[in-house]
């Protein structure tokens, strides 16, 4: 039943922007733009759209998922492959661009579409695992004996089934050298129902350890539903942490980022990464530059403790790792 629940909440996804902004008291359709819908379409849950305010075309929720004019401004250095992610396959489907860890794009498929997302335009349909490809990967995984931790990743990769989820958790923890099973996923924000008991009996029945991280980038993503689903997580003693990109007009103030760190806390999550923008087509009107990013963050960081303050991260194309950006030269 549980199950069947979660596909019917995303069968009453909205896809028509005029739609949501009719249901938001929003007169302004001149915001929409058809060509940006035309090539990542609008896609929102019916939970997530009650948790943004009515009458505000400003609202930090409504930015993150409404296809917008500004769309249509080109900016130099914003790519449709911003990570160069096309270079790093090894497999369909399988990056491998970390040392010990590999990450799985398991679908295309999302519970909802996020303007900044720096893979909207990923070639989902020639890279996504299954059939022969997927034997390819767990043959990649055998041989590859350094890896031990594989991230699911997509799209979103709660989109896939539990029972093919469930076959393919039990495939990987059949590899010995595999430890760890992370899975980077915006279901449990978006559309709380998907955490069922279903998905709770392969996740915890995996010898793998298992860590999810969440995608929230503003408090009020969060609400008694998302506290539902977090504890039943908890509960099952799955450790929770929190990854947020840093996007103008939605979470770039003291304010917003302070009141996002203790209201995850207070749900269980442990903010983890603040991101800089990747440099997608289609998404530079939500950059905060570098140095405005730090001024931000030094801020942040004299009113939180240590262990609610994210690490301010940039990707660089071609470094083994994630770049962590200091910002102690601008100190009190
Ligand atoms: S992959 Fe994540 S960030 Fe990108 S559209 Fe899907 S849910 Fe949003």
């Amino acid at each position: 039943m549980q199950h069947r629940n979660w596909k019917k909440t995303l069968q009453r996804a909205i896809s028509d922007p005029h739609e949501l902004l009719s249901k938001l008291n929003i007169e302004d359709v001149s915001l929409i733009s058809n060509q940006a819908n035309g090539d990542f379409p609008l896609r929102i849950p019916p939970g997530y759209l009650n948790r943004i305010k009515k009458d505000n075309p400003q609202d930090p929720l409504l930015k993150q998922v409404l296809p917008s004019v500004e769309e249509e401004h080109d900016k130099t250095g914003f790519t449709r492959d911003p990570l160069n992610e096309n270079n790093t396959q090894v497999s369909p489907g399988l990056l491998y661009k970390y040392q010990g860890r590999v990450l799985l794009v398991l679908t295309g498929a999302c519970p909802i579409h996020c303007r900044y997302c720096f893979r909207r335009h990923f070639p989902y349909s020639d890279s996504t695992p299954s059939g022969e490809n997927l034997e390819k990967v767990i043959n990649f995984l055998q041989k590859e004996t350094s890896v031990t931790e594989i991230i699911l990743s997509g799209g979103d990769p709660l989109s896939v089934s539990d029972e093919r989820l469930s076959k393919l958790v039990s495939q990987l923890a059949e590899i010995p050298h595999l430890k760890r099973l992370r899975i980077h996923t915006r279901y449990p924000v978006v559309v709380p129902e998907r955490i069922n008991d279903e998905l709770l009996g392969w996740l915890t029945a995996t010898r793998l350890q298992t860590v999810i991280v969440l995608h929230v980038n503003h408090a009020n993503e969060l609400d008694q539903s998302v506290r539902q689903a977090m504890n039943k997580l908890r509960n099952n003693n799955i450790p929770l942490f929190n990854q947020s990109v840093l996007l103008k007009g939605v979470n770039d103030s003291v304010h917003a980022l302070v009141e996002l760190s203790e209201t995850l806390f207070s749900y269980g999550i442990t903010p983890y990464y603040l991101h800089l923008l990747d440099p997608v087509a289609g998404a530079s009107h939500f950059e905060v530059d570098e140095t405005s990013a730090k001024l931000l963050m030094c801020e942040v960081q004299k009113q939180l403790p240590g262990y609610l303050v994210p690490r301010l991260i940039r990707e660089d194309v071609d470094t083994p790792h994630k770049t962590i950006i200091s910002f102690q030269e601008f100190g009190s």
